[in-house]
C-alpha cells in the first residue's frame, strides 16, 4: 500500500535543510508520494525509514534490463503520464523481428543490417536496440538464433509460446545474456516461468485485455518471476493506444500487477498500419517496440521520433558543439558562428544548406541556449567563440579567415577582433533566413 505525502513526511528528518532541492521536507514528501522525485535525493533518511518507504519510493513501473555482449536495453522506471510533468527516462528499445522460417542466410543478412544501422543525428549516433527472433520449431529456432548471434551482439527477444522452442533458442546464448522471452499466456505460463527463472531472463506475458494480463503477472510473481513485460495485443490503432494508456495510468496509480514496461509488436497492427503503430507505441507508452519491416527510412524516422520525445523538457535540446561542414566548404569559404540550441542550429544550417552556398558552421557550447538568451546569460561571448574557433582548429581549415557573427550579437565584434586578431570579423544578419542573401552580397 502506497503511503500518502503526510505519512511519508512523518518518516523524513523534518529539518527542512533544503539539500533535496525543496524548501521543506513536506514539499519533498508530497513529490515523493507523487513519484516525481527519488528517495535518494534526501541524504538523511534513516535505514529504518528507508525500509518503510521502500514501496512508496519504488518506481511504479519496474525497470527491466536486457543484456548482451553488444549492449544493454532498458525499459521501465517511468514516473509520469505526460512528458512535460517531469521527463520520460528510458527510450523504448526498437527491435526488428526475424522469423526462423526465413533461412539462415537471409536471417544473418537482416541481423547484420540491423546491427550496423546507424543514424548520425546532430552529432548523436542513433542505433537500433535489438532483434526479436520468432520461433516455429526447436531446431529452426536454434539455427536462427545462432545465425543472428554470428553477426550481431544486440540484445534479443525470443518469441514463441512453445517452451521447447524457447529452450532451444536459449541453449545457443551465452549464460551471461539476459534475453526477453515473449509468449507467456494462461495456458503455458508455468513452463515459461520455469525457463525464465532458470536463465534469469525477463518474461513477456501476452493478453488481449488488462484483466488477463494482471491475473497472469500475479501468478508469475507468486511463482517468483519478477522481471515481467506486458504484451497487450490488439490490431486497431485505437485499441492499442487505449490499452497502452490504461496500463500506464494504472501503473502510475500503483496498481502493481500492471507495473511493468510494455512491448508493442507493430506488425500485429491492422494491415498497412505497422509504421503508424510503431510511431504510436514510441510516443505512448511502449518500453520495447518491435517492427517486422526493416528499411533504413523507417528505422531513421522511428529513431529520430524517439529522440525527440525522450528529451528532457526541462533542458534545452542541444546539438553537439562542433564544426559542421555545409555544402562541402573549402579553405576559401567563410566561417559562420552560432550556439548549440538545436532550433538555432537547424535554422542556420537549413538556410545555408538550402542556398547551396558552402560554409563552415562553428557551433559553440552555450548550454543549449539561443543566441540572444545565451549572450544575456553570459554563455555566448567573444571569449567562448574564440575558444571554439581555436579548439576546432579553424585556422588550419581556412585561408580566408572570415568569421561571421550573428547580427543579434553585433556588440561582440570588437571584442572578437581582439580575441582573433588574424581574422576578418563580419556581422551577419539577425535572422537565419537572411543569411543566403548576406553571403551572396557580402562574402562573395
Ligand atoms: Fe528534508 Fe531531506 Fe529535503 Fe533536507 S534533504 S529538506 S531533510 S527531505
Amino acid at each position: 500500500m502506497a503511503l500518502s505525502g503526510i505519512e511519508i513526511y512523518k518518516l523524513l528528518p523534518q529539518t527542512n535543510c533544503k539539500e533535496c532541492g525543496f524548501p521543506t521536507c513536506l514539499a519533498f514528501s508530497m513529490k515523493l508520494a507523487a513519484k516525481q522525485v527519488e528517495l535518494d535525493d534526501c541524504p538523511y533518511v534513516t535505514d529504518e525509514s528507508k525500509a518503510t518507504l521502500a514501496e512508496s519510493s519504488a518506481p511504479p513501473i519496474r525497470l527491466i534490463e536486457l543484456k548482451a555482449a553488444g549492449g544493454t536495453t532498458k525499459a521501465g522506471n517511468e514516473v509520469v503520464l505526460f512528458r512535460h510533468e517531469k521527463t520520460f527516462y528510458n527510450r523504448p528499445g526498437v527491435f526488428v523481428r526475424i522469423a526462423d522460417t526465413e533461412g539462415a542466410e537471409a536471417i544473418a543478412a537482416t541481423a547484420a543490417a540491423v546491427e550496423s544501422f546507424v543514424v548520425d543525428y546532430v552529432g548523436l549516433e542513433l542505433k537500433l536496440d535489438g532483434i526479436a527472433v520468432q520461433g516455429s520449431a526447436p531446431d529452426s529456432f536454434a539455427e536462427a538464433v545462432e545465425a543472428v548471434r554470428g553477426v550481431s551482439g544486440l540484445p534479443l527477444a525470443l518469441v514463441s509460446q512453445d517452451a521447447a522452442v524457447l529452450e532451444a533458442g536459449l541453449g545457443v546464448l551465452d549464460e551471461a545474456e539476459v534475453p526477453l522471452l515473449v509468449g507467456a499466456t494462461t495456458d503455458n505460463w508455468e513452463a515459461l516461468a520455469g525457463l525464465a527463472a532458470g536463465r534469469g531472463a525477463a518474461l513477456a506475458v501476452s493478453g488481449t485485455d488488462l484483466d488477463a494480463l494482471a491475473e497472469l503477472t500475479e501468478r508469475l510473481t507468486d511463482a517468483g518471476v519478477e522481471d515481467l513485460v506486458l504484451h497487450p495485443s490488439a490490431s486497431g490503432l485505437g485499441a492499442r493506444l487505449a490499452m497502452q494508456t490504461q496500463i500506464r495510468r494504472l501503473a502510475l496509480k500503483n496498481f502493481r500487477p500492471l507495473g511493468y514496461p510494455t512491448i508493442a509488436f507493430a506488425g500485429e497492427a491492422a494491415d498497412g498500419l505497422e509504421t503508424s503503430a510503431a510511431a504510436q507505441a514510441i510516443a505512448k507508452y511502449a518500453g520495447f517496440v518491435v517492427v517486422d519491416t526493416f528499411t533504413p527510412e523507417l528505422a531513421y524516422a522511428l529513431l529520430v521520433l524517439r529522440e525527440n520525445i525522450y528529451t528532457d523538457p526541462q533542458k534545452p535540446i542541444q546539438v553537439l558543439p562542433a564544426v559542421y561542414e555545409i555544402n562541402n566548404p573549402k579553405s576559401s569559404d567563410p566561417v559562420l558562428v552560432t550556439t548549440n540550441f538545436s532550433i538555432t542550429y537547424f535554422s542556420v544550417a537549413n538556410e545555408v544548406e538550402g542556398s547551396g552556398l558552402p560554409a563552415w558552421l562553428v557551433v559553440t557550447d552555450a548550454e543549449g541556449m539561443s543566441v540572444l538568451t545565451a549572450w544575456a546569460a553570459g554563455k555566448f561571448d567573444a571569449e567562448r567563440i574564440a575558444k571554439s574557433v581555436k579548439e576546432f582548429g579553424m585556422a588550419d581549415k581556412v585561408d580566408a579567415k572570415t568569421i561571421v557573427l550573428p547580427g543579434h550579437v553585433a556588440v561582440l565584434s570588437g571584442e572578437l577582433e581582439e580575441e582573433l586578431p588574424d581574422w576578418d570579423v563580419k556581422v551577419g544578419p539577425r535572422e537565419a533566413v537572411d543569411l543566403p542573401a548576406f553571403m551572396k552580397a557580402v562574402l562573395a
